[in-house]
């Protein structure tokens, strides 16, 4: 019944939060006892005023002691006087249960009383009682009618429901410009909800023109007020750079507050600030920290950095039984990253027993889901007959998927199907396509394969100079690369491999030009 404290700040019981708690929890100091005596003379005269003082009097303890029963007796006097504000306290009384067993269809009467007498509270509460089909069948149309008869008077809780009503088109036709002037009004008497509400359509542009740095404002409004939601909304807008100049630190320090009031996303963005070493110092330790607070209430990204942390070693002795549990947790919910992993896990044998059945209902989860790698590794599951029957067609389909993507090891696959005709038919040009998108992304096997093409003229005109800077970009970290360039090196005079060496820088700035185009691209 929290809102009764609201209420006496309107009527007339001044001086009780001014109290100290200590005097609050004693409530009988000699000046409250007085206070008190003087209320109970007017109220056993009648004054309706004076009976609900006595009767907020015995609620809060002060200058009596605590007595629901009392408190309940005195309600009840003000509210068959007809005094607007006992019946309102009369009806929240019964719709809380307080000294009395809950009953929603006397909250209501009592509301419905008060409410006809213009109390805007008693209005408020009615049309919360008609939203929600407490006491009375659910009923949006008179909602919002109550709503409004509340709003109208300034009551900000009434505007901000106004407000969600048109944004969702309960009881009258959507309209999210009439929603984001309602929220408007409760919001800038320092509703919290309306605060949240009227941040998020300016994000959006919702309504309203979206507008970054407004929706930043009334988030910080609604975080300082304690709301761990703008908190954490806050917190991203800082982490992103967005409606705000982007500050780690800053970001940091707002998911901290909303991670100590438990907010999961949070508890898992804090984590993620330390893992990354974004606006604090990596701290592998802490980051396990925060995950395992988030996962431990069910959060599926929260599960997923869990598993990555017990297969790395970061943060927490490295297990990878731990791994694979914390990996299916959020498979189960339908993590598409750990769906991957578990995949992973099942064809390795790592933390599970090997079984590349379930490898293959995994990767297959994932890679429904549009997850790249776990379409390259089913790919390879149907190229070799793991865990499914060998099915080259289903092979290439799935490594296409991953290719057209941007999976480096996708596009090399595709190249393979392509050169030996595997599940689909043999085109020299487009293996070579498929080898330069993954060359573009520095795979020296493919660079290996794009000098042997070039070597023999498949796919490409011959050109020995071209396969001469494949070969050797390529042999790097590629041994057949390094043997196919020692034996072209025999063949070729002094002026030949003069010009591949210029070739191969050339072909390095090329893709590194590429490189940095796909990324800004981004
Ligand atoms: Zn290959």
């Amino acid at each position: 019944m929290k809102f009764v404290v609201k209420v006496y700040t309107a009527i007339t019981f001044f001086g009780l939060l001014a109290l100290s708690p200590a005097v609050l929890r004693a409530g009988l100091t000699s000046e409250e006892v007085k206070l008190f005596g003087d209320y109970m003379v007017k109220a056993e005269q009648g004054d309706p005023k004076a009976q609900v003082n006595v009767a907020n009097s015995y609620y809060f303890g002060a200058g009596v002691e605590k007595n629901l029963r009392q408190a309940l007796a005195w309600y009840r006097k003000a509210a068959e006087q007809g005094y607007d504000w006992g019946q309102v306290l009369l009806g929240a009384a019964y719709y809380g249960g307080e000294g009395v067993p809950k009953d929603f269809a006397q909250a209501i009467y009592w509301y419905r009383k008060a409410a006809d007498q213009g109390n805007f509270k008693a209005q408020y509460h009615l049309a919360i009682c008609y939203a929600n089909g407490e006491g009375v069948a659910k009923d949006f149309v008179q909602a919002v009618a109550w709503y409004r008869k509340a709003a109208d008077q300034g009551d900000s809780g009434a505007q901000y429901g106004l407000g969600r009503s048109y944004a969702m088109g309960e009881g009258l036709a959507k309209d999210e410009v009439q929603a984001v002037a309602w929220y408007r009004k409760a919001a800038g008497q320092g509703d919290v909800k309306a605060q949240c509400e009227l941040a998020v359509c300016y994000a959006y542009g919702v309504g309203v023109a979206k507008d970054g740095a407004h929706a930043v404002a009334w988030y910080l409004k609604a975080a300082e007020q304690g709301n761990s939601k703008a908190q954490y909304f806050l917190a991203v807008c800082y982490a992103n750079g967005d409606g705000v100049t982007k500050d780690g630190a800053e970001a940091v320090v707002w998911f901290r507050k909303a991670a100590d009031q438990g907010d999961a996303m949070a508890q898992y963005n804090l984590g993620y600030c330390y893992t990354a070493g974004v606006g604090a110092v990596k701290n592998h330790a802490q980051a396990f920290a925060w995950y395992l607070k988030s996962a431990g209430q069910g959060y599926e990204f929260a599960q997923f950095a869990l598993g990555i942390c017990f297969s790395s070693g970061e943060g927490v002795e490295k297990d990878l039984t731990q791994a694979a549990l914390w990996y299916r947790k959020a498979a189960d919910q339908g993590n598409s990253f750990a769906q991957s992993r578990l995949g992973v896990c099942y064809q390795k044998g790592e933390g599970v027993t090997q079984d590349f059945a379930q490898a293959c209902k995994w990767y297959h989860k994932a890679a429904a889901q549009g997850d790249a790698q776990a379409q390259n590794n089913l790919g390879n599951c149907y190229f070799e007959g793991l865990g499914v029957p060998k099915d080259l067609v289903q092979a290439a389909s799935w490594y296409r998927k991953a290719a057209e993507s941007g999976n480096a090891d996708s596009q090399h696959n595709l190249g393979h199907c392509y050169f030996e005709g595997h599940g689909l038919p043999k085109d020299l040009v487009r293996a070579v396509f498929w080898y330069q998108r993954s060359a573009e992304q520095f795979d020296h096997e493919s660079m290996c394969h794009l000098g042997d093409c070039f070597a023999k003229g498949q796919g490409v005109p011959k050109d020995e100079t071209e396969a001469y800077a494949y070969w050797n970009l390529a042999s790097v970290s590629y041994e057949e690369a390094r043997k196919s360039l020692e034996s072209l090196e025999k063949k070729l005079s002094r002026e030949e491999i003069a010009a591949g060496q210029k070739r191969t820088k050339e072909l390095q700035k090329e893709i590194e030009a590429k490189t940095a185009a796909k990324t800004a691209g981004k």
